[in-house]
């Protein structure tokens, strides 16, 4: 049965003709549905009962129901692990930041990508989720915590554009004026560079945040760490990530996670500039480096403080805006796809 979370105004709207209802009740259902999140058709106070029952048969409301839960004593991030309806689990973070409450979801059951350091990729691609599952992450986190969430992260397992129309779709409905109204501004979406789905984003002039998991700077070392480096060349992925800046006037972020050896050297921080600073070609960049997480399936380590700090005043000297990015629930950490390996591992040993 199709969860009613899925589906937009005017696809609600379809139905509600289609059931001859009046229209306008269109946008009461929708309203309970993505502004009141509520979980159970009965609770839909203002509509008839036939129309709470004809809903009811075609639809669920069905939201990922919380498997584990972890919080860190620190600074009270959350990491949860979700089950879908068809026992899929996924991973969400909660964050509180100075800005606003901030959700990291996934976009995909593992993730197809292949990325050397990422524990997400590790089983390969299972299913893509669907808009509502990506929502329904939001609304259960909001749930459990009793906390609103201001600020949305696609980073979580997945590669949003390896799943465009249901990312593309969750967006207009978390963004939409009735229901959440949630600013595209506040949205990340982050990406490991397919070039022909950045140029179609940039299309579609939203005002989302872009963010390029660039992790090396020449194509030749970025294909030892990322496979989707033998498919589009470096110089591609930044005429598609100006592109993105010239349509949409936003500023690109890149993440740059920090492996000891392999892209932290003097060398990296030359070839990092590089790119950002070709001549003629400057557009506001910031890049976000991150000490990599390391995952137990590969011997990737991060760079010691000190070194990390080194990167970053070269890159600073060169006139490139940065910032490390300030871990967040170190004690509950487990990188990115972790969560839901280890629970899949543990099952297996049972
Ligand atoms: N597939 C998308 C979004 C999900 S990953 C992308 O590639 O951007 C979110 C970010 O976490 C990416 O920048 C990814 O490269 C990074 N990441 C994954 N595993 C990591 C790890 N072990 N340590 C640090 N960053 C990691």
């Amino acid at each position: 049965m199709q969860n009613l979370r899925d589906l937009e105004e005017n696809e609600i709207e379809a139905w509600v003709l289609e059931q001859h209802f009046p229209k306008y009740r269109t946008k009461q259902i929708f309203q309970w549905v993505q502004e009141k999140d509520v979980e159970d058709f009965q609770a839909m106070e203002n509509l008839p009962k036939d129309l709470r029952e004809k809903l009811s048969k075609d639809f669920t409301l069905t939201l990922p129901k919380l498997y584990r839960r972890y919080v860190s004593q620190i600074d009270g991030t959350e990491k949860f692990l979700f089950e879908l309806s068809d026992g899929h689990r996924i991973e969400s973070v909660f964050m509180e930041y100075r800005h606003g409450n901030t959700a990291c979801i996934s976009t995909q059951v593992g993730c197809k990508m292949g990325c050397a350091f990422c524990a997400s990729t590790l089983s390969g691609l299972a299913r893509n989720l669907s808009s509502g599952e990506m929502l329904g992450q939001i609304v259960a986190m909001e749930k459990i915590t009793g906390k609103k969430i201001s600020n949305v992260v696609l980073m979580g397992s997945g590669e949003p554009l390896d799943n465009y129309d249901e990312v593309l779709r969750f967006i207009r409905l978390i963004s939409g004026k009735t229901g959440r109204n949630l600013s595209q501004r506040n949205i990340t979406l982050s990406t490991c560079g397919i070039v022909p789905k950045i140029r179609e984003l940039a299309e579609e002039e939203l005002g989302i945040t872009l963010a390029l998991s660039l992790h090396a700077s020449t194509d030749e070392k970025r294909k030892k760490i990322m496979p989707i480096a033998y498919r589009y060349a470096l110089s591609d992925v930044m005429d598609a990530v100006r592109f993105y800046f010239q349509k949409t006037g936003r500023r690109v972020s890149f993440e740059y996670a920090l492996v000891l050896g392999i892209n932290d050297g003097e060398e990296d921080v030359l070839a990092l500039t590089k790119l950002l600073k070709k001549k003629g070609v400057h557009f506001p960049a910031h890049v976000n480096l991150i000490p990599v997480n390391p995952i137990k399936e590969r011997d990737f380590t991060a760079p010691d403080r000190k070194k990390i700090q080194r990167f970053k005043e070269g890159l600073e000297k060169n006139g490139i805006a940065c910032t490390i990015r300030r871990e967040m629930g170190s004690d509950i950490s487990g990188a990115c796809g972790q969560l839901r390996r280890d629970a899949e591992l543990e099952e297996r040993e049972d």
